[in-house]
């Protein structure tokens, strides 16, 4: 039976009406009942989209266009339109008014049906080049003209992707479920929808009950699946617990959420909501076939902006900024590699890999790859010690990570996709807080440069004086802020402070290429401090074997040439910083 776009419209109304998800759903299921080979349309419609987000299919239309396109069909200025869209805060309300009051309507009006509504909406989608604008407009027009008022608010909020119906992809699939009398799990319908997010696709099996297609469903490379997500828990000791005395604890990256395809041919990234990102990451898929020699796969994963120099994560908004692969840092045009921590496989050479228990999902992608420098596995370590894990976690914060992800070794651990569940629980560190005053550190090592910093120093170790010892110790190693002409000037400003080996006055766990005399002194700013296994600024005093270092340290530009090395910043403030940091 075909049903009418305005019978779609009628119950649109109604649904607009209501914020019960029973009336929601039922008012759904009767107009889907109704539905026959259209279902996947009356459904994409009911989510206010022309096809899967994946797709990336838009009306493409914006609402001053529109707007012109109402003021063509009326009497009406385009300057009262706009008023009215002020007023209403809805170009579709507007529309409607516009066509009830003065639209001249031919003598009968169409009874457009469902399939007509959306073809004609699609094809507005797909029109580009030359003249595609006006082209867009009549087609626009052309349905206002023949439509109903009520008809012309609903087709306007769906060219400007505002349907506002509040209805949710749970409440659709419920209204499936209802409609085409589903017996089994809910859960596996939703499943299914999880494991390949179209609504069309799945309106259109559950209409000619393909049950067992439902079921079996399983990701295919190119659609994303919907991710799988962490509970979280405020305490390292009753994560364990509840993790029954045992798990695997990852680094929780500050990044992008990354899901890859392969197929064979192309490659395609999804975001954390299913969108195709494909094109913000041009150096990740150019490595991708030089790092995996694979038929197909899915893989999930953090993409993360980092330091080649110092091996250093930036913090996420820098990877949100890389549009254009430009973007500026610093004052200047930079261009900032990305590397991708993967802790997932999903599908690999033609098969699913969800009902695969984590541990051996782990284990199938350590296999399939050398880490280089754009795709590494996320660190990880698996533990029964409290004591161990709270290092592992100081360690993934002053490695620039927000926290750890915990995650179940038991049998029973498939990839959950769209599910938020205890199989992974995240533990984090806020980073938000800054450390409000600038520190005057010293510089006691540094790291040759590579690649644009070759011949220059790529970081450079910085210390505190500790006054109690009368020792210089470790906090950071800095890399950001400095100027080109800085950079490479640095050499040569610090070759009088060179010596052979580690001075004895400094304490160091890590190991410079080139050692100093504590004597050059740059103010220094950063996010925050955090205890830090390679560090030794106030080593065990805090925490056993751990010591404290700056998270996210930038040169200021200052060199405090005004101070000598012991007038550097002390230990004990560095200590005070940290004590009111955990009050705060
Ligand atoms: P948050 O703001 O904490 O990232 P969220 O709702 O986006 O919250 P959560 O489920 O709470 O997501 O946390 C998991 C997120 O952490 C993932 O979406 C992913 O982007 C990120 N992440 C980073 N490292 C890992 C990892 N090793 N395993 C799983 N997720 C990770």
């Amino acid at each position: 039976m075909r049903v009418l776009f305005r019978e779609v419209c009628d119950v649109f109304e109604k649904m607009e009406a209501t914020s019960k998800r029973l009336e929601l759903t039922s008012l759904l299921a009767d107009l889907l009942i109704k539905s026959d080979d259209d279902v996947d349309k009356l459904v994409f419609l009911a989510q206010g989209k022309l096809a899967p987000d994946y797709e990336g299919i838009e009306t493409g239309m914006a609402e001053k266009l529109l707007i012109k396109a109402l003021s063509g069909v009326s009497s009406l200025e385009e300057k009262e339109i706009q008023k009215s869209l002020a007023r209403t805060g809805d170009l579709g309300t507007v529309a409607q008014e516009v066509a009830a009051a003065i639209i001249q309507k031919p003598l009968e009006a169409k009874q457009f049906d469902v399939s007509y509504v959306f073809t004609s909406l699609k094809s507005i989608s797909s029109i580009t080049g030359q003249g595609s604008i006006n082209k867009k407009l009549a087609i626009y027009t052309n349905l206002i003209i023949s439509s109903t008022p009520l008809e012309s608010k609903y087709i306007t909020r769906i060219m400007t992707g505002k349907l506002r119906l509040g209805v949710s992809d749970a409440t659709i699939i419920a209204a499936l479920i209802s409609a085409f009398k589903w017996e089994g799990e809910p859960g596996i319908v939703e499943n299914a929808y999880n494991c390949h997010p179209n609504m069309g696709r799945l309106a259109l099996l559950m209409k000619e009950k393909k049950w067992q297609s439902i079921i079996v469903t399983v990701p295919e490379p190119m659609v994303p699946v919907k991710v799988m997500l962490a509970e979280r828990l405020t305490s390292l000791p009753l994560i364990l617990e509840k993790m029954g005395g045992r798990a695997a604890f990852e680094y929780k990256y500050d990044g992008l959420r990354t899901q890859i395809h392969y197929d064979g041919e192309k490659i395609k990234i999804f975001s954390r909501g299913s969108e195709e990102t494909t094109e913000n990451f041009p150096d990740i898929v150019r490595s991708f076939k030089t790092t995996f020699h694979l038929k197909s796969c899915i893989l999930d994963g953090e993409t993360v902006p980092y330091n080649p120099e110092t091996g250093e994560l930036y913090p996420f908004q820098i990877v949100s900024r890389r549009r254009g692969r430009k973007y500026d840092l610093e004052g200047k045009t930079e261009e900032i590699p990305l590397v991708v921590f993967l802790f997932d496989i999903l599908y690999l050479d033609g098969k699913s890999l969800l009902n695969m228990p984590y541990q051996e999902r782990r284990e199938k992608l350590e296999s399939i790859f050398k880490e280089n420098e754009n795709f590494k596995l996320a660190s990880r370590l698996v533990s029964s010690e409290n004591a161990e894990i709270q290092q592992f976690f100081d360690k993934s914060i002053s490695d620039g990570c927000e926290g750890i992800v915990a995650k179940s070794v038991s049998e029973n651990t498939p990839y959950r996709a769209g599910a938020r569940g205890w199989q992974w629980i995240k533990f984090k560190r806020d980073y938000q807080r800054s450390l409000g005053d600038s520190l005057d550190l010293v510089v006691l090592g540094a790291f040759s440069g590579h690649g644009r910093r070759k011949g220059a120093y790529g970081a450079l170790l910085m210390g505190v004086f500790n006054q109690e010892k009368d020792t210089f110790e470790t906090v950071c190693k800095l890399g950001t802020g400095f100027s080109d002409e800085v950079l490479f000037a640095l050499p040569n400003r610090l070759s009088t402070f060179r010596s052979e080996s580690k001075p004895n006055n400094v304490e160091s766990i890590m190991e410079p290429d080139v050692w100093f005399y504590p004597s050059l002194v740059l103010e220094v700013v950063a996010a925050e401090i955090t205890v830090s296994p390679i560090h030794t600024c106030a080593f065990s005093s805090i925490e056993k074997d751990s010591g404290l270092s700056l998270r996210f340290p930038r040169f200021t530009g200052i060199f405090r040439d005004d101070k000598k090395g012991e007038d550097c910043s002390k230990t004990a403030e560095v200590v005070g910083i940290y004590n009111n940091q955990v009050k705060k």
